[in-house]
């Protein structure tokens, strides 16, 4: 199954099967999917934690990708 990558007003990225109407952020906000901004499809659970983590760490620290570089 397909997660989507979404993202909570409170700034936290969220994964959610493809298909699911509604997410529960760790807030307490229900966020509707469909009015949702999709920001990364991912194959598996697994790839889609991997890819919020990546959005998490980017958001933090831009570059995210490159830990030397600060
Ligand atoms: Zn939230």
């Amino acid at each position: 199954m397909a997660y989507l990558v979404i993202r909570c007003g409170c700034g936290r990225y969220l994964y959610v099967p493809e298909g699911d109407k509604t997410r529960t952020c760790l807030c307490g906000k229900r966020i509707q999917v469909s009015k949702a901004r999709i920001l990364a499809k991912a194959a598996d659970a697994l790839s889609a934690g991997s890819v919020v983590r990546a959005f998490q760490m980017e958001g933090r620290g831009m570059t995210g990708f490159s830990p030397a570089h600060k």
